[in-house]
């Protein structure tokens, strides 16, 4: 029989790898905790709705790559393809947006139906957050300012670079519309087949496009950045003094348009070089007129999300390992269920302590053998002897010297917990 293998583009994190997703979880979790920002968790299914009306009917992620399907009931829905429709869906539907200033993170998996290949995958996974109520530059620059730390947090900031532009408000973007198909009738030819469609639905997505032909064409266009109208470039001049006050390093790309149809104002992105054409890491940006699309009262918001696996690969590249292995690995040639009670004492006595043990069996040989594997730096050893003494050997598994440590049972915890902080092992 064929063995069955997992959908493609959609990965199992093995136990090998799961450290280091944890360890970058807890990085995270802890920084959006330094920013005041608190956790919210969604359903992975909206109606597909919630989706189409933000995202935008003539994108990419909604044109090509959502995962939609009816149900048994017969409605439409969704797998979410990105974090903030949801997000502002659960706001509105909740209350949450009564007083100004919600900031909130999430995390989890994200579903694109597109070509998988490297750094592109089709379940993948975000980290994201998103502020509320909140039409003030300084949103924007605590919010940027948050993932600079997360870069430096992770010992990325020298691989990843910040490109930051201003969309406009809609009356400029209606304006510059016009101004950018004024510009490319003319030279419909020259572009590729989706870009000619989105001439009349979506003209600013055309900047997305990855034809040669249609980039070389799209480098001579005229610039939304130059049309915007006061406020919003006011607005942009602010941001961009205060992440100079914060010493926040960034270059303006005009060409930035971002693949949603919800962007307003800042939209940034963070870059890195070192993987290849998928090197877009972070990207976000303002949302001010999302929320009234959704259905709920005008409010501004301002989020990002980060690719986790592409910023796993960053850390990988760099040599960065999260291995956890056993502190401690009871070898034993007793009744099993002393062996597990002994396991159970120490962890009952030292919280937290990472206790592996042979539950096979076998000879001691076998068993140490096993905890050589394991990477325990000590090993326990149990006999018959050492039961009826309440005793057990403490062996040094690192050292080649055969000497073993007869400790009482009642002062194991303590004694492993010494020579545990004596060889920086927590
Ligand atoms: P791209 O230009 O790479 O398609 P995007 O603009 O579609 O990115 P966003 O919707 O802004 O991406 O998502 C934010 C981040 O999520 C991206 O910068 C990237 O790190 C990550 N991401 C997006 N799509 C995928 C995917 N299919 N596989 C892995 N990571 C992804
Ligand atoms: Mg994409």
């Amino acid at each position: 029989m064929n063995t069955i293998r997992s959908v493609r583009g959609m990965h199992d994190i093995l136990p090998a790898d799961s450290p280091l997703w944890q360890w970058l979880e807890n990085q995270l979790a802890q920084i959006f905790a330094a920013y005041d920002f608190h956790e919210i968790r969604l359903p992975l299914v909206e109606q597909a709705e919630v989706f189409m009306r933000a995202i935008g009917q003539a994108t990419d992620v909604v044109e090509k790559e959502m995962y939609a399907f009816e149900d048994r009931n017969g409605d439409m829905l969704s797998l979410r393809p990105e974090g903030t429709a949801g997000v502002v869906r659960a706001a509105i539907q909740h209350g949450l947006l009564q007083s100004p200033g919600l900031k909130v993170w999430y995390q989890g998996p994200m579903f694109r139906h597109e070509r998988p290949q490297k750094g592109r995958q089709r379940q993948f996974h975000q980290f994201g957050a998103e502020v509320f109520g909140l039409e003030q530059a300084a949103a924007d620059a605590e919010l940027i300012a948050m993932v600079e730390r997360i870069w430096r947090t992770l010992g990325l900031r020298d691989k990843i670079r910040l490109e930051i532009n201003s969309l406009g408000d809609r009356a400029d973007r209606a304006r510059y519309r016009q101004l950018l198909i004024d510009y490319l009738k003319p030279h419909v030819h020259r572009l590729d087949a989706d870009s000619q469609r989105r001439l009349e639905t979506n003209p600013l997505r055309i900047f997305d496009s990855k034809n040669p032909d249609t980039k070389a064409l799209m480098a001579d266009a005229p610039r939304l950045f130059d049309a915007l109208g006061e406020s919003a470039r006011v607005h942009f001049d602010q941001v961009c003094h205060l992440l100079e006050q914060l010493g926040i390093q960034y270059q303006i790309n005009p060409g930035l348009v971002r693949g949603l149809d919800y962007y307003c104002r800042t939209v940034f992105e963070w870059i890195t070089d070192d993987l290849g054409a998928q090197g877009t890491v972070c990207a976000g940006g303002r949302y001010d007129e999302l929320v009234a699309m959704q259905g709920g009262k005008d409010t501004p918001g301002i989020g990002f999300a980060l690719g986790v696996e592409r910023v796993l690969a960053l850390l990988s590249a760099g040599g960065m390992e999260q291995v956890q292995v056993p502190q401690v690995y009871l070898v034993s040639q007793v009744e099993i269920g002393e062996a597990l009670k002994l396991a159970e004492q120490l962890r009952e006595a030292h919280p937290g302590l990472r206790v592996g043990m042979s539950l096979a069996g076998g000879s001691f040989k076998a068993q140490f053998k096993r905890a050589d594997r394991s990477g325990a730096p000590l090993a326990l050893v149990l006999g018959e002897a050492e039961l009826a003494a309440g005793v057990v050997q403490v062996k040094n598994l690192r050292s080649d010297s055969a000497q073993q440590d007869s400790v009482p049972i009642a002062q194991l915890a303590e004694h492993l917990a010494r020579l545990l902080a004596a060889s920086g092992e927590h």
